[in-house]
């Protein structure tokens, strides 16, 4: 049997492998081009920022934005209104599991 083709968790293209994130302590596929780019998947990208905060983010991790926005064809101004919603849905799961842990 063979295995499903691997695919880039970033464009979708065909992956050159997997190899770990700079979003954190995880691994993904990669494509050359994406790998070149310091892309990171799209939404795991936001859910970094919108955790970490943007005004936190490392020069670095710039490029990492960067790469993604233009890998995944995303403008800035799209990455903002994305990450604004992002962090209202963590604000929300975070105050559902304080009052959760209230009511116990
Ligand atoms: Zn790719």
């Amino acid at each position: 049997m063979d295995l499903p083709e691997l695919k880039c968790d970033v464009c979708g293209q065909k992956a050159k492998g997997v190899g770990a994130s700079r979003l954190g302590a995880i691994s993904f596929a990669y494509c050359s081009d994406c790998l070149k780019e310091q892309a990171e998947p799209y939404g795991m990208m936001v859910f970094t920022v919108a955790d970490i905060g943007l005004e936190s983010c490392a020069e670095w991790f710039k490029l990492v934005i960067q790469g993604t926005l233009k890998r995944t064809n995303k403008t800035y101004e799209k990455f903002l209104i994305d990450l604004e919603e992002e962090k209202v849905r963590l604000e929300k799961e975070y105050e559902e599991m304080m009052s959760e842990i209230e009511s116990d």
